[in-house]
């Protein structure tokens, strides 16, 4: 990992100061410049003195990520971005512009082992994992650029943030903090393909962070084909991991379930997920793929419309949700860059 100050909570950044010599209140300072301010030139941070700024700069660089490419899904709805880190691996953020909130979906590693089969990211395979303040850069550089303030974030891009949970928890701890960014714990969502022992450990945090768990299968036999996780951690264990994230948090979930014709969007799918969802208070958010070349296909509207409509007498909200920038590959399950340099 390379060394940053990026990467350096609020206490361990006041803990850097004092053991460079300096008072607590100078990390505090650094802290805001750089989560507040955004500022990676340490010229421009006035109120510290020379020689700490001199110390800043030799402890390693402030600027962890590079914009390779912007593109605007021409909607105003979305945007994606292309990063390239200092080691020359790619990844992709997408923010996304709804009445209520700006959104911006992180990705938590370069790659991912998940190896879901709808997925483009699965086709890189797992590369390595993102440090904090390599997630936290992703944020940082696009709210540099943009005008409206990110609302919420989603670990939801490339990578299993739960494969990666003490870097994304730390990099969400310094979204939410009151002296940084300051987004609400409640509008920071990690996104889990189903690793039933970080549910577990999730439901502990004394955070308010929220959970989405990507289901995409009401049957063990269709999710056994859709995602390799449930070999491991069956959708029985799943489901007793949820009910325990909300019987210890009190807080309701969200059940993500991409909907792929011909493949999980019939009706006793439909009947099965409000059998299997009935005793959790969940939201299904229902999200129909987003082709990318696979063998998958996508359900025409009619499709769509009689799932929804066999999921009527469900007793929790189900949405749907009409991914934005397709045509940019910034939609749910598209994000997909070669690695720039090995
Ligand atoms: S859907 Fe998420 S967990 Fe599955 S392979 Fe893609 S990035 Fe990984």
């Amino acid at each position: 990992m390379v060394r940053s100050l990026k990467n350096h909570s609020y206490e361990e950044m006041q803990q850097w100061a004092v053991d460079a010599g300096f008072a607590p209140y100078t990390g505090r300072q650094i802290f805001e410049w750089l989560f507040r301010h955004f500022t990676e030139d340490t010229s421009e941070m006035l109120n510290i003195k020379k020689e700490v700024r001199s110390h800043i700069a030799e402890y390693g660089p402030l600027r962890l990520l590079d914009i390779l490419e912007h593109e605007s899904g021409g909607d105003g709805g979305t945007d994606k971005f292309l990063f390239q880190c200092l080691d020359g691996k790619a990844v992709e953020s997408v923010l996304i512009r709804s009445q209520k909130r700006v959104t911006l979906c992180v990705s938590s590693q370069v790659g991912c082992a998940m190896n879901c089969a709808f997925c483009r990211t699965a086709d890189m395979g797992f590369i390595r994992d993102l440090s904090a303040g390599e997630i936290l850069e992703q944020y940082v550089q696009v709210q540099r650029l943009s005008e409206e303030k990110i609302s919420n974030v989603v670990f939801m891009g490339m990578g299993e943030p739960f494969n990666n949970f003490e870097q994304s928890v730390r990099a969400a701890l310094v979204l939410n903090h009151e002296k940084g960014p300051q987004i609400a714990a409640r509008h920071i969502t990690f996104s889990t393909s189903g690793i039933v022992p970080k549910i577990r450990e999730f439901a502990h945090l004394p955070y308010q962070f929220k959970l989405a768990i990507s289901l995409n299968a009401a049957t063990n036999r269709i999710r056994d084909l859709l995602m390799p996780v449930n070999r491991r951690y069956p959708l029985e264990e799943l489901l007793d991991a949820a009910k325990y994230y909300v019987q210890t948090t009190n807080r309701h979930l969200t059940f993500e379930y991409v909907l792929i014709k011909d493949v999980n969007n019939g009706d006793k799918d439909a009947a099965e997920l409000m059998r299997l969802l009935r005793p959790i208070p969940c939201k299904l958010n229902v999200i129909p793929f987003n082709e990318t070349g696979a063998s998958y296909r996508r359900p025409d509207e009619k499709d769509i419309s009689r799932f929804l409509g066999a999921l009527s007498a469900a007793v929790f909200p189900v949405t749907l949700r009409l991914s934005g920038g397709r045509g940019i590959n910034a939609a749910c399950g598209q994000l997909y860059h070669e690695v720039l340099r090995k």
